[in-house]
């Protein structure tokens, strides 16, 4: 039987995703490969391990840090890491008393070079609300250990500032390298929901 866009147009995301490529496709306005090249940006390039390092390297290197915190963009720049979402960078400085949280409360939006793409919470209209009013119990809740003196300060991405949280180094790493340092923050980490600890990965088994 003939497939027709009425078929295409099942009442699901990937339904309608599918008749609109359909149709973009026949009239010729998706570029050839384009699909394939923005896939692989996607699920290869925009990838948390890339916030990671920029982190790492801020830990390592004060002139770095410093202009990492006065220019998040610049910063991010030197590790290739631009590009779409990637425009304006802001690196938000956590202390042993203050936690930064990002959310998009209007959507979903995360810087996506140093990030990769959101997590499906992040996008939840739970997550999204209750950050904002009750920060605190919000991480408790995902399961991090939050004193009652840390004070959780939220930050509202904008289409414009994208927003990367850098965490504390946590004590008892003075001697990890780079890369040892870099396998402690994931993207919940770079978010602000969690706050990386030198426990989670005894040394030497990185990259196991
Ligand atoms: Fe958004």
């Amino acid at each position: 039987m003939k497939e027709t866009s009425h078929d295409l147009l099942a009442n699901t995301p990937s339904g309608r995703a599918n008749a609109l490529l359909k149709v973009m496709t026949e009239r010729g306005y998706v570029p050839e490969a384009f699909i394939d090249t923005f896939t692989h940006t996607m699920e290869v390039e925009w990838d948390p391990a890339n916030g990671a390092r920029v982190v790492a390297r801020a830990w390592t290197d004060p002139e770095f840090r410093e202009l990492l915190l006065r220019d998040g963009t610049a910063a991010c720049q030197q590790f290739g890491y631009t590009g779409m979402q990637g425009e304006y960078i802001v690196a938000l400085e956590n202390t042993p008393t203050l936690q930064n949280v990002i959310v998009c409360s209007l959507c979903s939006c995360t810087a996506w070079p140093v990030l990769g793409l959101p997590p499906e919470w992040y996008k939840s209209f739970e997550f999204r609300a209750r950050l904002v009013r009750e920060g605190a119990d919000v991480l408790r809740e995902l399961g991090e250990d939050l004193p009652d003196d840390v004070v959780v300060k939220v930050w509202d991405t904008t289409a414009e500032s994208r927003y990367m949280v850098l965490p504390v180094r946590p004590a008892g790493t003075d001697d990890w390298s780079e890369e040892e340092l870099a396998a402690l923050i994931t993207k919940d980490v770079l978010i602000g929901v969690a706050r990386p600890r030198a426990v989670d990965l005894p040394r030497g088994t990185e990259g196991v």
